[in-house]
């Protein structure tokens, strides 16, 4: 289903126009217009789904090799020496558009990005409490 106030699905249905760069019956990979790096781009499923936590699994199952078609046309293109996968679920994890997608950034010697997090350094306890949790 569409969402009538959703930007992102009107642009992966095509309501609004974008720079496409793949497109099949679930979903449209566009340039982001903020791009990271050169080639950064964004999947968009094609049904509205505010986040991971929302995706049917029918759908989410098919992100992954829309994802690898779209790598490797990054790779070909562009040269990229690597590439970044990134998802971000919610506005304390920096999404800013409430319509799930996974972004591409390719990335290139020197290109100035730093998409890493800082490490931190708990004890044993610390991690088998997480484990008693998740368990
Ligand atoms: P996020 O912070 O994960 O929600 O990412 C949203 C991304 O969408 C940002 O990288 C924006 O640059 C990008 N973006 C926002 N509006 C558009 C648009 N109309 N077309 C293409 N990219 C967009
Ligand atoms: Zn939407």
């Amino acid at each position: 289903m569409k969402q009538d106030n959703c930007i992102f699905c009107k642009i992966a249905n095509g309501d609004i126009p974008s720079r496409t760069v793949y497109e099949d019956a679930d979903f449209r990979a566009i340039l982001d217009l903020g791009p990271a790096t050169e080639g950064h781009t964004l999947i968009l499923p094609k049904e509205h789904a505010a986040n991971l936590y929302e995706m049917p699994d029918e759908l989410a199952a098919k992100v992954l090799p829309v994802a690898k078609k779209v790598a490797a046309l990054l790779k070909d293109r562009l040269g990229c020496a690597g590439l970044n996968l990134v998802q971000n679920n919610g506005e304390l994890a920096g999404q800013t558009v409430m319509h799930f997608h996974l972004h591409l950034i390719p990335r290139y010697e020197n290109d100035g990005q730093t998409i890493l997090w800082k490490p931190t350094e708990p004890g044993a306890d610390e991690l088998d409490a997480v484990l008693k949790k998740l368990s």
